[in-house]
């Protein structure tokens, strides 16, 4: 996997159970969706109900699997996570809500993902804790109602947006994750380093979290390759010299870019003068498919302002110039 990349590896998920942060006191930052949520649970705890859904949105990486089991957690209610793409047909639902226990906390990951009958049958269960489950076919289909015991839907997606309306309304509560600031991801790598056994101090933290791209995920996984290096080449102990110097072995500069990200910004500067340019091209003088510069490298890129999609091209910023430590063409830029 990418080093830098915001997906769940196979090594991620080996490790994320361990770090993972089990209660809300314990969850770093997000102060406001913290509160908020301490509220809901509190109040839900105190008149012995089952907590409101809940609908958390944002990037991947950033909490949102921990929440949910922070959630489960604090009202000691069991969990079950799936995800939208495991959902093909509504009889899966189905089964699953069936089988709920009272109170129980059910995670659906990319919920954006869900089959349309599926999202149909969630709706009814949602608001009235009770399905249609359809037996048989064509005139002869009967729907027999089916009873579910109350629980909480933790439902996640990258983007609110892209919820139908009627799915988005039925969450009591809807939390939108950000990126983390660097104090906060140095909270998270001290925090992880202690887990893991790994002596690290300010300096060491404050270089790891400005590389991580405001993300917790990735903010552990470069702790994990540090620790690597510092065992392997020094003592151990982690400082920002030896944060530093293993994150230029693994190709991950002061900002977080890797080096596909650092290839985009120098063909777009050094072969195009800065743009605009389009994709295409660019993607053929990087040597990439459209679809990775596009999807993979851009979108940090954009966030990071360092780059413009513009009707006519793609477009480096001053920023852009800067971070490569390059002058831009003097006179009539685009
Ligand atoms: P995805 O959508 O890709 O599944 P996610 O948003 O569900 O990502 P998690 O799996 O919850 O992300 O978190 C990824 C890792 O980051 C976990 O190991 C978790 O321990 C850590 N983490 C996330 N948020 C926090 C936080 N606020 N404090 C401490 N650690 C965190």
């Amino acid at each position: 996997g990418r080093l830098v990349g915001a997906a769940a590896d196979g090594e991620d998920q080996a490790v994320e159970a361990a770090l993972r942060p089990k209660s809300l006191a314990e969850f770093v930052g997000q102060e406001r969706v913290r509160e908020q949520l301490d509220l809901v649970l509190k109040a839900a705890r105190q008149r012995g109900a089952t907590a409101d859904h809940v609908l958390l949105s944002g990037a991947p990486g950033l909490g949102k699997t921990t929440l949910s089991m922070i959630i489960a957690a604090e009202m000691e209610a069991p969990i079950r996570i799936t995800s939208g793409p495991a959902i093909q047909h509504a009889g899966d639902l189905a089964a699953i809500l069936s089988s709920l226990q009272e109170g129980e906390v059910l995670f659906l990951d990319e919920i954006h993902r869900m089959s349309r009958p599926a999202e149909e049958m969630l709706y009814m269960a949602m608001e009235d804790f009770r399905v249609d489950v359809i037996v048989g076919k064509g005139p002869g289909a009967t729907a027999i109602p089916l009873e579910l015991p109350p629980f909480t839907l933790v439902g996640a997606t990258t983007r609110a947006g892209l919820l139908p309306p009627p799915l988005r309304d039925r969450f009591g509560f809807t939390a939108h994750m950000e990126f983390y600031a660097p104090g906060e991801l140095e909270r998270v790598i001290h925090r992880s380093a202690e887990l893991l056994d790994v002596t690290i101090d300010a300096s060491g933290a404050a270089e790891i979290a400005g590389r991580s791209r405001g993300t917790p995920r990735i903010a552990n996984r470069l702790l994990r390759r540090v620790r690597d290096y510092a065992q392997v080449k020094a003592d151990g102990d982690v400082n920002q010299d030896i944060a530093a110097a293993a994150l230029k072995v693994y190709e991950v500069d002061g900002r977080g870019l890797d080096r596909l990200d650092r290839a985009v910004l120098e063909a777009l500067l050094k072969l195009f003068g800065g743009g605009p340019v389009g994709l295409s091209t660019l993607s053929v003088a990087v040597g990439e498919e459209r679809e990775t510069v596009e999807e993979v490298a851009e979108p940090f890129l954009v966030r990071e302002g360092l780059l413009a999609r513009t009707p006519r091209g793609r477009v480096a910023t001053p920023a852009a110039w800067a971070h490569l430590g390059l002058t831009p063409p003097s006179g009539g830029g685009p």
